[in-house]
């Protein structure tokens, strides 16, 4: 889908250095109107790249930006991301803009978590859902009829504007977006993980994009929209997620809906093993221990993620089930804490958290986390004895 054209190194390495060399600049700005300028500069060679396949030189800009300059690195990451997800265009002679907005739902399932298209019926009520509660008054909306996986979704900038192009075109004929499903890749098989629904609101310059930010209207009745959305919402999708427990959060622009949805995946993700257990084995909180664990790709480097390991609680070497908890920029003791409490809350008692870290290990045959426990190994999860249907077991 991307175009690739021709684009010498030398050039590419200038409007690399062009893109950082204004975003440490805009992060030193002490007032609005120096930053405005800076932003309009930005903005406009970031839209012209993206607009011409080249979005790997805004990459190259952040990655310049990565270790010594965290301050542009953010504001040259916050001005791509939107970039990406927002677009300008004419309807019938009048400006207008376009805003790529993501959907995300939380489910889990002892069975496989459906994924890939969906129902007309159910894109369509979708789009009259995201009309009724989210979109300001008259807004375009178009929806696309996938329900989409993590690994699914539009990766890099150039794709997210891709598909953000897309959904404007669809939104500006009226219809839905046809996906073409070959394109998507085969999710991986977890217990609970986050689908989406993408979308597009397109209102004219200038004006409100939710219907919150409207003049007469209460911005704090933000959050009984959200709300009244996510009931809605629920109700139309009930008829994809059968065998799913499944919550439907808050939408936001993409790339802020899928930072939510990976922190909210967390502890749903601990709540859904423990329910599993009970659920499946009648194994109740009070019969399992968890462990708790760092893991890190090298040493000295921050851990990437705190592991948990369910086991029943007279048994430190099987783990039964696991759950990951990436860090997301969490400082590592505050989250190991998070994580604590959150076990406990649903009833585990035992839990047992190792000081050494263990290295990020993944089953060389499935791909599966590697969990720690309790006697302080890092151990692949153990189907339970009387293993049912459930297809996401190793048999190896
Ligand atoms: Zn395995």
């Amino acid at each position: 889908m991307r175009r690739s054209r021709y684009f010498s190194r030398a050039r590419h390495h200038a409007d690399a250095e062009t893109l950082s060399k204004l975003a440490r600049r805009m992060s030193e700005s002490g007032s609005r109107i120096e930053d405005r300028i800076w932003e309009r500069r930005l903005v406009e060679l970031i839209n012209d790249r993206l607009a011409r396949g080249f979005d790997e030189v805004i990459d190259a800009a952040l990655d310049d930006l990565a270790t010594n300059h965290a301050g542009a690195y953010d504001d040259l990451a916050d001005l791509a991301e939107s970039c990406a997800e927002s677009g300008s265009l004419e309807i019938e002679g009048k400006r207008h803009e376009g805003l790529l907005i993501a959907l995300p739902v939380l489910a889990w399932s002892r069975y496989k978590l459906p994924s890939g298209p969906l129902p007309s019926a159910v894109v369509d009520n979708a789009a009259v859902q995201i009309s009724a509660h989210l979109a300001a008054r008259g807004a375009r909306c178009a929806v696309a009829d996938t329900l989409y996986s993590i690994d699914q979704l539009p990766e890099s900038l150039g794709e997210v504007r891709d598909v953000a192009e897309s959904l404007f075109d669809a939104a500006t004929r009226g219809q839905s977006l046809k996906v073409d499903q070959k394109s998507l890749r085969e999710p991986i098989l977890m217990l609970a993980d986050s689908r989406y629904l993408l979308a597009a609101i397109i209102v004219p310059e200038g004006t409100p994009v939710y219907h919150w930010q409207e003049s007469g209207v209460d911005p704090d009745s933000k959050s009984a929209a959200e709300q009244a959305f996510a009931e809605q919402l629920t109700g139309v999708l009930a008829p994809v997620m059968t065998g799913c427990r499944y919550r439907v959060l808050a939408p936001n622009a993409f790339h802020a809906a899928l930072r939510f949805g990976d922190r909210e995946l967390r502890g749903f993700s601990l709540d859904a093993a423990v329910s599993y257990l009970k659920l499946t084995y009648e194994l109740l909180p009070t019969s399992l221990q968890a462990t708790i664990a760092a893991y890190e790709n090298k040493r000295d480097r921050p851990a990437t993620e705190l592991r948990i390991g369910i086991s029943r609680a007279d048994d430190d070497d099987a783990v039964v089930e696991g759950v990951v908890w990436p860090l997301l920029g969490d400082d590592e003791e505050q989250a190991t804490e998070e994580v604590e409490a959150a076990i406990k809350r649903m009833g585990i008692h035992k839990i047992v958290t190792h000081a050494h870290r263990f290295p990020l290990e993944y089953c060389d045959d499935c791909g599966a986390p590697m969990f720690p426990n309790p006697s302080g190994h890092s151990v692949h999860t153990e189907p339970m004895e009387d293993e049912g249907d459930r297809p996401t077991s190793p048999l190896h």
